[in-house]
C-alpha cells in the first residue's frame, strides 16, 4: 500500500513549540527572529489552507525560464550555442594579465575567476577548458598571493578566507597548484578558526558561514581538513540550523536565509568525510548531519518565488545569487553519500530531484571529474617562482571521492 507523502515537519503538532522564546527580555534582534518566524507561520498557514495532502513541489520550469532571461540575447539559441556564447563572453572576461574580471575591459578578481572556472567545467568542451591560459592564471594567482599565505580579492583589494577557496578552487580544477603558491595558506586559514568553532572572514573576527564554507573547503583541497577543530566546527555548524524556519543563519543571533542552505549545509559533507578520515565510528551511512527534510521544507515552501527564482525569505526578492545557493543547498539535502553509498531523500514528489553537486566545488560531480582528468593529462606549467622537484607539483587528492556524490546525470 502506498504510504503517501512524508508528513511535513512544519505540519506537525509540535512545531510551534519550536519558536523563539525572548524570556521576556526584548531585543531588537528578538523583535526581528520573532518578526521572521511570524511571516513564515503565515506561509504554512495558507499553504496548510490550500494543501490537505502535503507535496511540496518545486518550480523547475518557471526557475528555468527565470534563470534563461539573464542570459540577454541568447533567448532563442538551441543549447549549444549557448555554451559557444558563454565560451566566447568569458575569452573576453579574462584578463591579459591572467585570471577572470567580471566584465571585459575590467581587472581580474578571484571571484569571477572562481565563477569562470566553473563555468566553463560545467561546460566541459575542449573550446571551453582552452578558454582558460592556465600560465597566466598562474601569474594571477601570485599576484594575489600575499607572505603571510593568504590572498587578496584582487591586486590592491582585501583580505579574506575566500580567496584562499577561489584561488585553490581554480588552481586544483586546473592543474596548476604548486606547494610554494599554497604555502602558509593552512596555517592562515586555521587561524580564522575562533572560539565559537567556525572560521571567520579574517583571524580575529565573528564566525560566519560564507567564510567557514570557503576555509573549509580550501583545506579540503589542499589535504589539510584535519588540522581543524572538526568537533568544535560540528557543534558550529549544526547550531546554525533554525528550529522553527528549518533553513540556516549565516551567524550566531542572525536571521534565516536561503543562501546558507549550501553555505552552512554544504560543510556536512565535508565534515563527514573529514571524521570518517578520522576513523570516526559512529558517522551515519544515510544522513548527514543535519535535519535534511527541514531544510528542504524551509526552501520549497518558502524560497521560491512562483514567477521563478528563488530568495532569502518571504518577502525578500529573487536573484540569481540567491537562487544558485537555495537550489545547490537543496541538492546536498536530497543526496547523501557518494557514487558508492547514496542514499536520497527527496521532499515531495520525485520530480524535485536535483542533480547532486560536487560538495567542494559545486558543480556536478562527473564536471569535476571531466576538467581533473582533462587538465591533468597537461603538463602543469613552468612555476617561475617554484624551483623544487616536479613531483612534489601533484596536489593531495583534489577529488575528495567519499564527499563526491553520484553518477546520475539529471539536470538541475
Ligand atoms: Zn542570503
Amino acid at each position: 500500500m502506498d504510504p503517501g507523502p512524508t508528513p511535513l515537519r512544519c505540519f506537525s503538532e509540535c512545531h510551534p513549540a519550536e519558536m523563539f522564546v525572548d524570556d521576556g527580555v526584548e531585543t531588537l534582534t528578538s523583535v526581528e527572529q520573532k518578526k521572521v518566524e511570524h511571516s513564515i507561520e503565515e506561509v504554512i498557514n495558507v499553504y496548510k489552507q490550500i494543501h490537505s495532502l502535503p507535496q511540496p513541489i518545486l518550480l523547475r520550469e518557471q526557475h528555468y525560464q527565470y534563470l534563461k532571461k539573464g542570459l540577454r540575447h541568447l533567448s532563442d539559441a538551441y543549447e549549444v550555442n549557448v555554451y559557444v556564447l558563454v565560451c566566447q563572453f568569458l575569452a573576453h572576461c579574462q584578463s591579459p594579465t591572467g585570471g577572470f574580471a567580471g566584465g571585459p575591459g575590467q581587472h581580474a578578481h578571484l571571484a569571477p575567476t572562481y565563477a569562470a572556472v566553473n563555468a566553463l567545467c560545467i561546460i566541459g568542451t575542449e573550446e571551453a577548458y582552452n578558454v582558460i591560459d592556465r600560465e597566466k592564471l598562474l601569474d594571477f594567482l601570485w599576484s594575489v598571493k600575499q607572505p603571510d599565505g593568504s590572498f587578496v580579492m584582487h591586486v590592491g583589494g582585501e583580505v579574506d578566507v575566500r580567496s584562499a577557496y577561489c584561488a585553490a578552487s581554480v588552481a586544483s580544477l586546473t592543474n596548476i597548484l604548486t606547494p610554494k603558491l599554497f604555502e602558509d595558506t593552512t596555517n592562515w586559514i586555521l587561524s580564522c578558526q575562533n572560539w565559537e568553532g567556525g572560521l571567520s572572514g579574517v583571524p580575529g573576527l565573528e564566525a560566519h558561514g560564507g567564510y567557514t564554507f570557503c576555509g573549509t573547503a580550501a583545506l579540503v583541497i589542499l589535504g589539510k581538513e584535519h588540522m581543524l577543530d572538526l568537533k568544535a566546527l560540528l557543534r558550529w555548524v549544526v547550531s546554525r540550523q533554525m528550529r522553527f524556519e528549518g533553513g540556516f543563519q549565516g551567524r550566531c543571533n542572525k536571521l534565516v536565509d536561503g543562501c546558507y542552505s549550501f553555505w552552512q549545509a554544504g560543510l556536512l559533507p565535508l565534515l563527514h568525510r573529514a571524521l570518517f578520515k578520522e576513523g570516526e565510528s559512529e558517522l551515519s551511512r544515510q544522513r548527514w548531519m543535519f535535519e535534511q527534510q527541514a531544510l528542504q521544507e524551509y526552501i520549497l515552501l518558502c524560497c521560491q518565488n512562483p514567477t521563478g527564482g528563488l530568495l532569502d525569505k518571504p518577502g525578500k526578492s529573487r536573484d540569481f545569487y540567491h537562487t544558485c545557493y537555495c537550489l545547490s543547498g537543496l541538492s546536498i539535502a536530497q543526496h547523501f553519500g557518494n557514487m558508492d553509498l547514496h542514499h536520497e531523500l527527496i521532499l515531495g514528489k520525485d520530480d524535485n530531484r536535483l542533480a547532486p553537486t560536487h560538495p567542494v566545488y559545486n558543480i556536478c560531480p562527473e564536471r569535476v571529474a571531466q576538467a581533473l582528468q582533462h587538465f591533468h593529462r597537461l603538463p602543469a606549467p613552468e612555476d617561475p617562482r617554484w624551483k623544487g622537484d616536479s613531483a612534489d607539483n601533484t596536489p593531495s587528492d583534489p577529488a575528495p571521492d567519499a564527499t563526491a556524490s553520484g553518477s546520475d546525470d539529471q539536470q538541475s
